[in-house]
């Protein structure tokens, strides 16, 4: 826009509005901001808006992670957007795939000419007598920082810190000889082929890359320190593939996709219900698929229940198959230290390798690092509620996209773009330029804001903002939960408070707000 224009949010340009000015700001171009540019597109065409994105790809999480057999762990109906449905073959997709489908869906909708490749928010200053953000961003090519104007952000950032994971320190280290990888950084040119790998951990990551490094490797040992809740989950899903066949397009895909939400969702709640019946179902399951005498306890049956921690899906059991034709095998063990040749452990056991992956997680981020002051004070946001897991108390005119833990990442984020939407709708209907979610019950009390107990969760839990004990601040973890508060509520409740309305003179450079705005 052009610096004298008026500003599409109501404000009356003036001398400190010289800046590039946006409606909305989509911070980050993964999964979740593609899917927020379609959104805004679709049922805010009114809105100015730009995608800044700190690296020079599309994909986020699908562009980074490049490590041998990089898939999803979700199924694809769920994860793939209900604007643009997934038509793959496979349930469970590869990287690659995924990264295209991602790719196509900004191409094929024009999202693409929103984004602004090497463009990193370092930090966003609300103004409430502005009624906007003052955003500073780096360019991320060239290092010079600059700053604009947006009436609204929208953090697609994801979870994590990309420059690099979670390593734990490892007592001798320096002395290996061999190859150290983390999968967050698998160099394109290593050379695993007849070579002894041991993989450290026991995650998502750790279970997709054991079967994929076993077929050419001379062997692949999973080292862990204690097990994990591993499922076999079929690559093709046969109902799907029916319900596809049968209904109309349209159709077919929004019940696919209901009924895989609310069959990830029967699970979660089966195995918060009834604890030690989903334990002895899972246990049962691994046992069928390993070889008699196998010691499924010691390897395969955790301590915690059933999503205390996310389950790790494997496609067809391939990570079983591994270890059923003595490709790989898994050691539950403590690391002692490493040597010139391997890893000794706690054990006296020695284990020989020559290349070894530090399967050891991500390092969680929040916000994508961004500092926020909201007039003039510094946001600490580890001591904010959120609300409806998707704003920040306190904080105006600013959502987050954070998916589930316990289902498709895509789910939430759809729901939350749709609320965000009808949020700007209704802003804009009303006149009002200001939403701020505030909680004005004492009796709320704060807790984690994700409710898992894996490491990775826990070594963040102070830094990340917290859930309350009641709506809106609860965040439930449930499709059908968020369905009914973020796309079926009125977009108001007495959480959220409007302000802040545009002066008079600028309502003349408003259009007519769209018959769909307002609760
Ligand atoms: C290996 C792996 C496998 C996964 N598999 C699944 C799965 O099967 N199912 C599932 O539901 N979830 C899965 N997840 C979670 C996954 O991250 C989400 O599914 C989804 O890809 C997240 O998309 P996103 O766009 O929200 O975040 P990301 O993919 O993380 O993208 C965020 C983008 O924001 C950019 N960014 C960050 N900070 C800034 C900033 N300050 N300024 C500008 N740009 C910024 C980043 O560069 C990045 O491009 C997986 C995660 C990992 C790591």
């Amino acid at each position: 826009m052009p610096p004298d224009a008026p500003a599409a949010n109501g404000s009356t340009p003036s001398a400190a509005h010289e800046l590039e000015h946006l409606d909305v700001l989509v911070i980050g171009a993964g999964l979740s901001g593609i899917g927020a540019g379609w959104y805004l597109q679709d049922r805010c065409p009114w809105a100015s808006y730009a995608i800044f994105e700190a690296r020079d790809a599309i994909g986020g999480t699908w562009d980074l992670f490049r490590y041998p057999g990089i898939r999803s762990d979700s199924d694809m109906f769920t994860l793939g957007y209900s604007f643009r449905p997934w038509d793959g073959e496979k349930t469970i997709a590869d990287g690659e795939s995924i990264l295209r489908y991602i790719e196509d869906t900004a191409r094929v909708f024009g999202i693409d000419r929103k984004i602004r490749f090497h463009h990193k928010v370092v930090a966003a200053e609300w103004s409430s007598d502005d009624a906007r953000w003052l955003v500073t961003a780096e360019r991320t090519d060239t290092g010079e920082r600059f700053q604009l104007t947006a009436g609204f952000l929208f953090s697609c950032t994801g979870y994590y810190r990309y420059d690099h994971g979670y390593e734990p320190e490892f007592p001798g280290r320096d002395r290996f000889q061999g190859t150290i990888v983390h999968p967050q950084h698998w160099p394109e040119d290593l050379d695993y082929a007849g070579k002894r790998i041991v993989v450290i951990g026991s995650g998502a990551t750790a279970v997709t890359l054991v079967p994929s490094l076993a077929e050419t490797a001379a062997h692949v040992t999973m080292l862990q320190r204690s097990p994990t809740y591993v499922v076999s989950m079929p690559e093709r899903n046969p109902l799907a593939e029916l319900l596809r066949r049968t209904l109309p397009e349209r159709a077919g895909s929004t019940a696919i996709r209901w009924m895989l939400a609310l069959g990830t969702q029967a699970s979660y709640f089966a195995s918060q219900r009834w604890p030690r019946f989903m334990r002895k179902v899972l246990r049962k399951g691994v046992e069928r698929q390993l070889p008699p005498g196998y010691d499924v306890d010691t390897h395969f049956n955790p301590s915690y229940d059933p999503w205390d921690q996310r389950l790790c899906a494997v496609p067809d059991g391939d990570l079983f198959k591994a270890i059923r034709d003595g490709r790989a095998s898994v050691v539950t063990d403590h690391i002692d230290t490493f040597t010139e040749t391997g890893i000794r452990l706690r054990s006296g056991e020695e284990l020989e390798a020559d290349v070894i992956v530090t399967a050891t997680g991500l390092e969680l981020l929040f916000l994508g690092g961004i500092e926020l002051t909201v007039d003039g004070e510094p946001v600490d946001v580890a001591n904010r509620l959120a609300y409806k897991g998707m704003m920040l108390e306190g904080v105006p005119n600013a959502a987050l996209a954070i998916g589930y833990t316990n289902a498709s990442w895509t789910l939430k984020c759809d729901l939350t773009c749709d609320y965000v939407t009808r949020l700007l709708n209704h802003l804009r209907a009303t006149g009002l330029r200001q939403a701020t979610p505030r909680n004005h019950d004492p009796s709320i009390s704060p807790e984690p804001l994700l409710g898992l107990q894996s490491g990775y969760i826990t070594r963040a839990a102070d830094r990340f903002p917290k859930q309350g004990t009641r709506h809106p601040w609860r965040v439930y973890q449930s499709y059908l939960a968020d369905y009914r508060s973020l796309k079926r509520s009125p977009v108001v409740d007495e959480a959220l408070e409007l302000s802040n309305p545009a002066p008079v003179a600028a309502d003349r450079h408003r259009a007519p707000a769209p018959a769909s705005a307002g609760r």
